[in-house]
């Protein structure tokens, strides 16, 4: 991979959905965000190597969970999005269909997201792990450290400016903490020369109610205006190099 992209603004120029773009641009919260100018060789390379890390993915067998999916759900979304979502690992739904966050809480993630001006296809889905854990259990360490490397890869080639993680699992893991999610969401946390932004599961809202969803549409309006905010630095493309999940 070549050395980190230079992104100013919230979007990267060069995506191919123009018409997707434009019509973004009319939304009220997307309104001001400019396109960024960069090298397009560049994005076709990290689209290209996506696309072959996913193919990858798709035969895995590095940990026992490939033993019992149906699918391998390695991420769905925008290659080079500015925003990239971080989710624990895959559902029922997630493991029948090969994409993250189908079903209600899907439904859920994509209305807060249109709330803010976004569509699902601008922005990028990933989990920690890609297959389903057994009665959607938590990940355990060995399988989590068996699909490291794919997550890692995607943050490397997808530079997203802001990562949103969803729940209190991948929050403290990629925050390296113990604090929870409650107490963790409601701020930005600088995280590898980009900004993280902690939320809850969109599953905990459908449980949790109106009070839940509130902050959920709180810390979706500071992803917002974090797009919006101009990136003077450019986030390193070496995750590895920095220590992730180290
Ligand atoms: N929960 C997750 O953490 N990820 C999914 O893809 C679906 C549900």
């Amino acid at each position: 991979m070549g050395g980190p992209l230079c992104r100013v603004g919230g979007w990267r120029a060069g995506h191919g959905r123009l018409t997707d773009t434009l019509s973004a641009l009319a939304t009220p919260l997307a309104r001001n965000i400019q396109p960024k100018q960069e090298d397009p060789r560049l994005s076709e390379e990290s689209v290209r190597e996506l696309e072959a890390l996913a193919q990858t993915a798709a035969g895995c067998t590095a940990c026992r969970l490939s033993e019992n999916r149906t699918t391998v759900v390695f991420g769905d979304g925008d290659p080079l999005a500015d925003l990239m979502f971080i989710g624990e690992g895959p559902g029922f739904n997630e493991d029948q269909q090969g994409l993250p966050f189908v079903g209600k809480s899907g439904n859920l993630l994509e209305q807060l997201l249109d709330e803010i001006g976004l569509h699902r296809k601008e922005v990028y889905i990933a989990n920690v792990v890609k297959c389903r854990p057994p009665n959607n259990r938590d990940p355990q360490q060995e399988e989590i450290e068996a699909c490291k490397g794919y997550l890692r890869r995607q943050l490397e080639l997808i530079q997203p400016k802001v990562v949103m993680t969803l729940g209190n699992f991948s929050t403290k893991l990629l925050l390296k903490t113990t604090t929870g999610i409650t107490n963790l969401r409601g701020t930005a946390h600088p995280w590898w020369g980009r900004q993280l932004v902690p939320t809850f599961h969109p599953a905990a809202a459908l449980r949790g109610g109106p009070r839940v969803l509130d902050q959920m549409r709180q810390d979706f309006a500071l992803t917002a205006t974090l797009l919006n905010t101009e990136v003077v630095e450019a986030p390193s493309d070496d995750a590895e190099q920095l220590g992730l999940f180290r």
